[in-house]
């Protein structure tokens, strides 16, 4: 169900996207929808659509959620989780709970780790 209204007003959430994105939870690992996806396209603010990450940042960390190297400029906040450990990133937009991102690891960039809860693929559209 593609909602693709221009209107400001946010997407109501089930009992189940408002545990993640209003309260802060996190989605079970290895369950989410987007784990093992790999198509072309952006992943939007499950709750404003703001595009925030594009699949080619997508990547397989084996960590049980979706993981992305970087986000769509300007699209995503840090901010110090409630935990004072880890970095919360939520969406700039609509402050939508996204999931923590880690720095400094092996990789050689960021670890988004999103919950696919979270966050909608759109597909890329082919221009024809
Ligand atoms: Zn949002």
């Amino acid at each position: 169900m593609l909602m693709t209204n221009k209107k400001t007003e946010y997407a109501k959430l089930t009992k189940e996207e408002e545990d993640v994105i209003i309260n802060k939870g996190t989605e079970p690992p290895f369950t989410g929808k987007y784990y093992h996806f790999w198509k072309k396209g952006a992943y939007v603010c499950k709750r404003c659509k703001t595009p925030l990450y594009s699949s080619n940042t997508k990547f397989d960390s084996g960590c049980g959620w979706p993981s992305f190297s970087n986000e769509i400029s300007g699209r995503v906040n840090r901010s110090v989780d409630a935990d004072g450990v880890r970095t919360e990133i939520t969406c700039a937009t609509c402050g939508a709970h996204l999931g923590h991102v880690f720095t400094g690891e092996s990789y050689g960039h960021d670890r988004h780790c999103v919950n696919s809860i979270s966050i909608e693929f759109i597909p890329e559209k082919k221009n024809k």
